[in-house]
């Protein structure tokens, strides 16, 4: 029963190959705005697109959102100025953990930052576990590390049942980005 009492901070993390991991984070990040909460969003990869989300995000009271990666993007052919666009973009989420400015941290897509080396897992799972007291973070990305599903406290896999790509048909502004 007293379990069921405590208040913690969580740890989300939203993987699989289905769509929804990154807008299931947005989600949530607007309810916690709701209630007043300060929320950080952290985005490790910089698509192609400038998406709906980031244009409302960055101006949005209480939010703050960072779209990081500069060049770290899905399409890129330099692995070096990824590894550096990582290594700064984690350097700021560090801090966001650590630090009392937010009451919610997302930190999208950084399953990649793992799986490509370009931050030891053991830094992430060391700044996961210190993170402030009472801090929530949700982490996003497909393929997640064994490790980060074992730390996290709530893990939902998206599985792609059915996706319009799979039909030809190219991604649609307002449903994609
Ligand atoms: P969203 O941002 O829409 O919540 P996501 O975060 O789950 O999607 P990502 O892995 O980050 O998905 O990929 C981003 C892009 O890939 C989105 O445009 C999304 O629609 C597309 N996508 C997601 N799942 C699939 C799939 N199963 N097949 C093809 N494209 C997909
Ligand atoms: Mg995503």
């Amino acid at each position: 029963m007293d379990r069921l009492r405590r208040k913690q901070g969580l740890i989300l993390l939203n993987t699989g190959n289905g769509k929804g991991k990154t807008t299931a984070a947005i989600g949530i990040a607007f309810r916690a705005l709701g209630h007043g909460m300060r929320v950080g969003m952290l985005q490790f990869i910089k698509g192609k697109w400038r998406t709906g989300e980031r244009r409302l995000g960055e101006n949005t009271p209480n939010l703050t959102w960072l779209t990081m990666g500069r060049g770290f993007t899905w399409e890129s052919e330099d692995p070096a100025r990824d590894r550096a666009a990582a290594a700064a973009a984690w350097e700021v989420a560090r801090q966001w953990l650590l630090g009392n400015d937010f009451d919610l941290v997302v930190l999208d897509e950084i399953t990649y930052v793992v799986n490509y080396g370009f931050v030891p897992l053991e830094e992430v799972l060391t700044a996961l576990k210190a993170r402030r007291e009472g801090l929530h973070v949700i982490l996003t990305g497909r393929a997640a590390h064994p490790e980060l599903i074992a730390l996290a406290d709530l893990v939902t896999e998206m599985r792609a049942v059915k996706h319009p790509y799979a039909n030809g048909v190219r991604a649609q502004k307002g449903i994609e980005f």
